[in-house]
């Protein structure tokens, strides 16, 4: 995924904003590394260049 596009993601639980951690990047392409949402202090994994932003395991979602 593009850096750029953490601008544009937020937390599909919480709504907040995302910070970004790399652990690959090739450019301004993130391969590996991970998003967190400080607010239900999260990390969702960027595996392989996509962002996986699924709700997790337990999260209580806010109706
Ligand atoms: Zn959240």
């Amino acid at each position: 995924m593009k850096k750029s596009l953490v601008e544009i993601l937020v937390c599909p639980t919480s709504k907040a904003a995302l910070e970004l951690t790399v652990d690959q990047a090739e450019g301004d392409e993130i391969v590996e590394g991970g998003l967190i949402c400080p607010t239900c202090d999260h990390r969702f994994p960027i595996t392989q260049g996509v962002p996986d932003l699924l709700p997790w395991d337990g999260c209580a979602t806010p109706k």
